[in-house]
This record gives structure tokens, C-alpha cells and sequence, in this order.
């Protein structure tokens, strides 16, 4: 018997460990003192209350024959598919019900997609990074190369033409450093992805945040994004799907590599390996693009902006940089007086009783820096930020 070897290669991540670890010590010795968490990394809001009636007439169907669901299409319902192309189709956007394929989230998809890929393959993604494309790929033996993100480039790093990689990870917003690419910025991008024949995974799991029409929510806005990009979408932010679980991803018809057609494969991987999404959540999913449900949706979007808001006003005030927290739920700041991110941390959790997370759990370029995120309460988020102006103040 042989075990994957790969696995010997993924890093321990000891980031959220040792972040509860901390935490943990601190309020039992002192447990007079109030902790805010501002290092949640799930969304806190209910679900959009359409959501909730859709899925439980969608329960009530399967009380009767005629309502009965067994297993679904591998591929995602119809009614869901036409709605995310309709949603697609409002922001100018062309894509077409048959290239959306419906799925558990935006993290099973990121994986399982790799699965289409020769090992061979060299994949490129930013530094800091979301670890799921880094470990995804290592547990299979793929070379990952790092593109650097820092505050000369705004934490968006642009091709390098000296770099050859084939497949690239976009993740815009990006977590976790809240920076968005604009629409300009994706054009270099799909450029070299054309010139280099290579792949572009863009991760738009956070493209509802997006309000700044300069900024892109989907690499299909840049002409020849379909030809070279798989998009991958989820549930989870815009509608609060964290616990309920659906996503879906977008391969285009223009995506033929070698004779083979990507979403034909895509629809045998998963046709092989999934039964599809549960039809009550699909109706759930559903649900959060209609009227009702699209005001809901905002109102828990403009509810964590309005926490991000408050954070970056402090940092505004404190004269510390950050990217992130207008386009965003994370915020992405530099640690004051160049102190490293656990030495933040400490002093944060000692002096402020604030919690966020250390930058350099998500790589080497996330030394020195630091997330917060904005999806804890206003009243605890305003607490938060006046405890750090008036440490930090000069
Ligand atoms: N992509 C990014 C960048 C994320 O931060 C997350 C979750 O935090 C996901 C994907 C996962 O989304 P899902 O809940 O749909 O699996």
C-alpha cells in the first residue's frame, strides 16, 4: 500500500489554531474583559427570508408524488442555471444557461476542477493567498509559483511576461486582502493568459460586494475572458449559504483545449463523481434573484460595508494603510510602527481585546500585515475601532 506522497508536502496550518488558542488563553485569564472577533471569516447575517420560504415550499413538494425529487441533473436544475444567466445577462454580461454548472460551493468546485488537468501543469497564484489553491494543487504534486502582492502593487499583482505558468488563480475580491482588480487591470491579465496558453481560475465568490463600476465582478465583463477563464461563484457571501451550501461555476463554449471541449469533461467529472446540488437548496438558491430576495441579499451586504466602512474610517484617522473594506468584507492593513503580524496580534489582543488575523498565515507577503474582517455587529465593530484610535493615536 502506497499513500499519496504529495500530502507530506502541504503546510500545517496552525493560522486559526493558534488565533482560537490565544484567544482562549486570554479571556480565561481574563475574563473581565469584553473580546471583539474581528477575525470571523463567516458571514454572521440570517438568510434572506425568500431564500427560506423558497426552500421550505420546495420541503413541502416532496410531500406529495408529483413534488417527490430523487436525484437531480448532475449539472444543476434548469430554473437555477436560467436565473444565474439572467443575473449574468443584468450586469451586460453574456453567459449561457448551459455553461453554469451548479454545485455544494465555490470550494468543492476550486478543488474538483483540477481534476481536468495534467499534473505536469505549472499553476500561478497571488502571495498572499486563499490556501485552498495552494493546497488543492500540492496534494496532487502540482509546481506552484507565487506572484508577488505587496504595497507597491496594491496588493494586485499583474503578469509577469519572464513567468510562464498554466494555470492562474485570480481571486478578485480577494481574500484575503479585500483588493479588487479593475476591468482595465483583467485586461492585462487575459492578455497574457492568451499569449501564454494559459487558464484563468477566477474565484468571484465575493463579487457581490463590488459597487465600484470601475471594478470587475466577472472575468466574462473583459473581452476574451471567455476564451481563456473559468469563473467560480458561490452562494455564501452574497446570501449567507456558508452552512446551507451551493455554488456554481462557468465554463464557457469557447474553452477547447487540445480537441476537448472543458465543460464537456467537466460534466463527465462530475457526472462520475457528484449527484448534483439537493433540489431544495437549488429552489433556496433560486430565490435569492428575485426582487425579495435581491433586498434582502443587499441589506445584509450594506449591513457588513457599513462595519467595513467604520473600520476603514479608524484606519483613515490613524494614517495606517490598508487595502479592502469599500468593495469588500476584509480589510487588509499594514501592522503600525513595522511590527510583525503576531506581534500585532498579541498587542491587539492584550491592549484591545480585538481579534483579528495574522497576514503571514497567508504567506510570505502577508508578513507585516493584518485581516480584519466586518462580520461582527455595528455596535461591537464601532466598540472595536474606537479601542484601536485610541491606542494608536499619536
Ligand atoms: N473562495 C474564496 C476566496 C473564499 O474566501 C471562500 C470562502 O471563504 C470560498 C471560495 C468558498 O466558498 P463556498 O462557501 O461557496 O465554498
Amino acid at each position: 500500500m502506497k499513500l499519496n506522497k504529495y500530502y507530506d508536502d502541504l503546510k500545517d496550518s496552525y493560522l486559526f489554531h493558534t488565533v482560537a488558542v490565544k484567544t482562549a488563553e486570554y479571556a480565561k485569564t481574563h475574563p473581565d474583559k469584553k473580546i471583539i472577533k474581528l477575525g470571523i471569516g463567516d458571514v454572521t447575517r440570517p438568510l434572506p427570508a425568500a431564500c427560506v420560504e423558497a426552500m421550505k415550499a420546495a420541503c413541502d413538494e416532496q410531500l406529495t408524488v408529483a413534488g417527490f425529487k430523487g436525484y437531480g441533473p448532475y449539472e444543476g436544475f434548469d430554473f437555477l442555471r436560467e436565473a444565474i444567466a439572467d443575473y449574468y445577462a443584468e450586469r451586460g454580461v453574456s453567459v449561457a444557461a448551459h455553461e453554469i454548472f451548479v454545485s455544494d460551493g465555490a470550494k468543492s468546485d476550486i478543488g474538483n476542477i483540477l481534476d481536468l488537468f495534467d499534473r505536469d501543469n505549472t499553476v500561478l497564484v497571488p502571495d498572499p493567498v486563499y490556501p485552498v489553491y495552494v493546497d488543492t494543487n500540492v496534494m496532487c504534486g502540482r509546481k506552484v509559483l507565487y506572484a508577488r502582492a505587496d504595497e507597491k502593487n496594491g496588493f494586485l499583482p499583474m503578469p509577469d511576461e519572464a513567468v510562464s505558468a498554466d494555470l492562474i488563480y485570480i481571486c478578485s475580491p480577494n481574500n484575503p486582502t479585500g483588493a479588487a482588480y479593475t476591468k482595465e487591470a483583467l485586461k492585462e491579465w487575459v492578455k497574457y493568459a492568451k499569449e501564454h496558453n494559459a487558464l484563468i481560475l477566477y474565484d468571484a465568490a465575493y463579487e457581490a460586494f463590488v459597487t465600484d463600476p470601475a471594478l470587475s465582478r466577472s472575468i466574462f465583463e473583459i473581452d476574451g475572458g471567455r476564451d481563456c477563464s473559468i469563473e467560480f461563484c458561490s452562494f455564501s457571501k452574497n446570501a449567507g449559504f456558508t452552512g446551507v451550501r451551493c455554488g456554481y461555476c462557468v465554463l464557457p463554449d469557447e474553452l477547447v483545449i487540445n480537441g476537448k471541449k472543458l465543460s464537456d469533461m467537466w460534466l463527465r467529472r462530475q457526472s462520475t463523481r457528484y449527484n448534483g446540488a439537493p433540489y431544495i437548496i437549488q429552489r433556496g438558491a433560486a430565490a435569492v434573484f428575485s426582487k425579495e430576495g435581491q433586498a434582502q441579499a443587499a441589506e445584509n451586504l450594506a449591513y457588513y460595508k457599513k462595519n467595513a466602512q467604520t473600520i476603514g474610517k479608524c484606519l483613515d484617522g490613524l494614517g495606517i494603510y490598508y487595502t479592502g473594506g469599500v468593495n469588500s468584507p476584509y480589510i487588509w492593513l499594514k501592522c503600525p510602527d513595522n511590527m510583525g503580524s503576531w506581534e500585532f496580534f498579541d498587542l491587539l489582543l492584550n491592549e484591545c481585546q480585538v481579534v483579528g488575523t495574522p497576514g503571514e498565515g497567508f504567506g510570505e507577503c502577508g508578513k507585516g500585515f493584518f485581516r480584519l474582517t466586518s462580520f461582527n455587529t455595528h455596535e461591537n465593530t464601532a466598540e472595536a475601532a474606537e479601542r484601536i484610535t485610541r491606542r494608536f493615536a499619536k
